[in-house]
């Protein structure tokens, strides 16, 4: 356990935002809440602040930042938008959506990793929208944990994992939704694509959109030098501990697997269980699974277990595809 952690927690004050959004303006780094996840935020026009957002990840150059905006008049600064691209917006802005959208010449190469496109969400949080408002700066903010490791939903676990790497933590509580944003790919409205799926639904964009969108889920490989969808590596979201990934697990198995494996369940079992059983919700909402799914990753992680066992979830709304998206990631070797 590490004692000397540099990151301060601070708590939302009107004088600490004041104080946060200096921080920010100055090229400093500001991990801070959405409603999906924790975000490591930093002017997105400065060269210097983005290069920091990598080094403390551990994020290779490859992987380009989300950019974070408080207005559509801002987002128009940051990339082109199409009269679809308007109407998505207007859909789905405020909220979890993020567009890939051709960008324009001001943004610097290290934010889309020298992509001509650029990744542009209108984030729903009001303490991160107050962020980007008083320092005047569009944010740039990939989630707040080091590369590769699950996402942080709690200002503990922005601590936990980037508490030596940074100084500032903004503490808004739990993030809401609990998963990454929903990423469409709009550089060419006519050929819209799904890079990741997450609360919006692939059915809710296409009626906005008025046409098929195709995804582009899991066609892109590691090794290609130039991300489409970096949150599309195959193994991402992932904890320490090995996780297995079945369709159902049900009492009979349970029984069989051994007490120094965990089970993870998306809902409370009616019989009586042993204490290597672990679930998401007692009632079976997948709101509330995908809210506690990375805590509770974490938590299993930190619990020396040999294996999580884990249950996907049933259905193909846009949760469930967003909480097995993220399962099969971490459980990828
Ligand atoms: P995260 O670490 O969850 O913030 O991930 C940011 C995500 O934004 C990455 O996983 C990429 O999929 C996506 N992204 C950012 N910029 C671009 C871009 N120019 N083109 C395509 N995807 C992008
Ligand atoms: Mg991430």
């Amino acid at each position: 356990m590490s004692t000397k952690l540099r990151a301060r927690l601070y708590r939302p004050t009107p004088a600490n935002m004041v104080f946060l959004a200096r921080v920010l303006a100055r090229g400093g780094l500001v991990a801070a809440p959405t409603e999906t996840v924790y975000g490591l935020a930093a002017d997105a026009l400065n060269v210097k602040a983005c290069k920091a957002i990598f080094k403390a990840k551990g994020r290779p150059a490859t992987d380009p930042l989300i950019v974070h905006v408080d207005t559509v008049a801002q987002a128009r600064t940051i990339a082109k938008l199409s009269p679809e691209a308007l109407k998505v917006a207007k859909a789905f802005w405020p909220g979890p959506l993020t567009m890939v959208l051709p960008k324009q010449p001001g943004v610097p190469a290290i934010v889309t990793s020298g992509l001509t496109s650029v990744a542009v969400r209108m984030p729903a949080h009001p303490l991160f929208r107050r962020l980007i408002r008083l320092s005047g700066c569009p944010l740039a903010a990939p989630s707040a944990n080091p590369f590769g490791y699950v996402s942080p939903t709690t200002a503990e676990h922005v601590k936990a994992g980037l508490g030596k790497r940074i100084q500032h933590i903004l503490n808004g509580g739990a993030s809401k939704i609990g998963i990454e944003s929903t990423i469409l790919d709009l550089r060419d409205p006519f050929h819209p694509a799904l890079l990741r799926p997450g609360a919006i639904s692939l059915k809710a964009l296409q009626s906005v959109l008025g046409r098929r969108i195709i995804s582009s889920l899991h066609k892109i490989t590691p090794n290609e030098k130039a991300l489409p969808a970096p949150g599309m590596l195959t193994c991402h979201y992932s904890p320490r501990t090995p996780i297995d990934l079945a369709n159902k697990i049900t009492q009979t198995r349970i029984n069989e697997i051994p007490a120094d494996e965990a089970v993870l369940l998306l809902v409370k079992p009616t019989y009586p269980t042993r204490n290597n059983v672990f679930w998401l919700t007692t009632k079976g909402g997948l709101p509330k699974a995908a809210h506690l799914l990375f805590a509770m990753l974490r938590q299993l992680d930190n619990g020396r277990w040999q294996k999580i066992n884990a249950e996907v979830a049933p259905g193909r709304s846009a949760l469930a595809m967003a909480i097995n998206d993220r399962l099969s990631r971490a459980s990828a070797k």
